[in-house]
């Protein structure tokens, strides 16, 4: 039985990706070792994060501007990071809040500087949205704003981007990096945690304008220090080598794959699907504003909770794996990531079209 998982992370790479890495396994490189044994300053080593570096910056259209990090830590590193090494003295870090995550990055903030949080929910009769990016009211001065641009819990996606004022865009893209086209230039800091489009927990992505590197922030771990990772190549200490090698894996897949933008197309179309069939659904519910709605992680609610139970043991039993929404919000949730092939979500309609007319 082929077994689709729909879990938010960490979530399905590409099979073909891991199946490469299963043959490489024990031999990498016809080296005798896996690339897991090696040092990572050695040179086979360091030419595999050369060009895992030069797929990414293809792949996002990354210029010389931007560093690129790859640190420890996952998302919540950088919930730390980036106040610690954006901090300006008298200036507050700003949180524009739309749900789970970005409410969670101004908490952590708020344990170092002082953060200003701007809530952009306008929830009504039950339907979640959020207010468009031009209305909302950014100071003109601040260490750097940061906002989450995909909501993974809440599935809210935000499509437009801030202009940018006199302060830094930080956008955890932990959920949506190279799932769209975006133009890296209109951020100052992007980063992401890998285990949803990248490859293992851990690893996060950071991509940081070298310009912010002057700044002294506040004194911080050296491992959480964009300076020191820059100049020491991400290797101020041994880096999680095998996420490293998988993530150069996925990025050399998804160049071949067709890039960003071909990812674009595929995860349009599988939401489509998703969103189109619960629309026409009276069993079956999605709480977001259309013009929101995530592309990545789709929640969705049956029409009686009571019936919970059954549809994630019937849709485990059909193959379809990791169904239960976040603790915190209750219902279901599909994450489509890059690697969900459209099959996954036409078998996930299919089995829920089943499941609502034997439970109506
Ligand atoms: N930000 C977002 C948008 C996330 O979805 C997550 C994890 N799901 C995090 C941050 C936290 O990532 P980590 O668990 O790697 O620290």
């Amino acid at each position: 039985m082929t077994v689709y998982n729909f879990c938010a992370g960490p979530a399905m790479l590409p099979p073909e990706v891991m199946k490469k890495a299963q043959q490489e396994f024990l031999d990498w490189q016809s080296l005798g070792v896996s690339v897991m044994e090696i040092s990572h300053r050695s040179a086979p080593f360091l030419a595999m994060v050369e060009e895992c570096e030069a797929s990414l910056r293809r792949l996002m259209n990354i210029s010389d501007e931007f560093e690129v990090l790859f640190m420890h830590g996952g998302g919540r590193g950088q919930f730390a990071a980036v106040p610690l090494n954006l901090h300006l003295d008298g200036l507050p870090g700003v949180y524009v809040e739309n749900g789970i995550w970005s409410g969670g990055a101004s908490q952590e903030g708020a344990r170092f500087t002082s953060v200003e949080s701007i809530n952009i929910r306008t929830d009504k009769d039950g339907l979640f949205d959020i207010q468009p990016v031009d209305k909302w009211q950014l100071p003109a001065d601040a260490s750097y704003i940061h906002y989450c641009p995909n909501e993974t819990i809440d599935g809210i996606e935000i499509f437009d981007v801030p202009k940018r004022k006199n302060a830094p865009i930080v956008a955890d893209m932990s959920s949506v990096i190279l799932s769209r086209e975006i133009n890296v230039d209109d951020f100052d800091i992007i980063y992401a945690g890998a285990q949803k489009n990248i490859g293992p927990s851990g690893l996060c992505i950071v991509i940081v304008r070298k310009t912010l590197l002057t700044r002294e922030g506040l004194p911080r771990p050296s491992i959480l220090d964009y300076t020191i990772e820059a100049k020491q190549g991400s290797m101020y200490n041994t880096p999680p080598t095998f996420a490293w090698y998988l993530a150069a894996e996925v990025f050399k897949h998804l160049e071949a794959m067709g890039g960003v933008p071909a990812m674009a197309a595929h995860n349009k179309a599988k939401a489509a699907i998703l969103y189109d069939y619960i629309d026409s659904s009276d069993f079956y519910s999605n709480k977001v504003a259309k013009h929101c709605r995530s592309l990545m992680n789709v929640p969705f609610w049956l029409k009686s909770d009571s019936l919970n139970e059954l549809f994630l043991k019937q849709a485990e039993q059909a193959g379809l794996v990791a169904l239960e929404g976040h603790r915190l919000v209750g219902g279901m949730r599909a994450s489509i990531y890059n690697a969900m092939p459209i099959e996954g979500v036409q078998a996930l309609v299919e089995f829920m079209d089943k499941f609502a007319k034997e439970h109506s």
